[in-house]
């Protein structure tokens, strides 16, 4: 079975908004890759994301804020025959996204970022500490290409 590229935007934007969690990947300055699995929230070709203020992958973006973003779902383990290992494949549907974090200082830019964040998971309005959200990194990824691909039963 091939995998399909899928190129229609409105269904990229569905791959990313069914996954909870991201994988966002770096490079840091030994050019070694670094990868840390995230929650997230997305909208209109921006994700977002919260962190502690300090850590390995803050101290990384802030020297080199190049990244890439990788998402999937529908996971679904199948075969063709039950018996035969080599006949076992895995249904998915995933986005790979590039483009460079900007970290956001202004407390109400960064409460509509975390609006973005929390709608992701639940449906809720929210009221936030703003202590709470002094002492937090808030970023985003404004996303320069996308690329998606689906394999399998769907
Ligand atoms: C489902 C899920 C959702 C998450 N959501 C968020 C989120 O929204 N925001 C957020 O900031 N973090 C989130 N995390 C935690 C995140 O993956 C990192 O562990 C965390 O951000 C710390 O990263 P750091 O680079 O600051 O690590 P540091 O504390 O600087 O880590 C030091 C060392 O510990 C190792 N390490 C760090 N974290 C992990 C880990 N999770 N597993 C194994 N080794 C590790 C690294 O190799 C690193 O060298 C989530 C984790 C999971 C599994």
């Amino acid at each position: 079975m091939q995998a399909r590229i899928i190129i229609d935007q409105k269904k990229i934007d569905e791959i990313i908004n069914s996954c909870d969690v991201c994988n966002l990947a770096m490079i840091d300055e030994n050019n070694m890759p670094y990868v840390v699995p995230m929650n997230f929230g997305y909208n209109d070709g921006c994700i977002y994301f919260h962190s502690d203020k300090s850590g390995k992958k803050i101290e990384i973006l802030k020297k080199n804020p190049q990244v890439a973003v990788s998402f999937s779902t529908n996971h679904e383990l199948y075969a063709q025959n039950p018996n035969v290992a080599c006949s076992y494949s895995m249904s998915y549907k995933s986005v790979f996204a590039y483009g460079k974090v900007e970290f956001i200082e202004d407390y109400d830019s960064k409460i509509e970022a975390m609006n973005n964040l929390m709608k992701n998971y639940t449906d809720r309005e929210f009221t936030y500490n703003r202590p709470s959200i002094l002492n937090i990194k808030v970023f985003t990824v404004k996303v320069k290409s996308f690329t998606a691909k689906e394999f399998g039963r769907f």
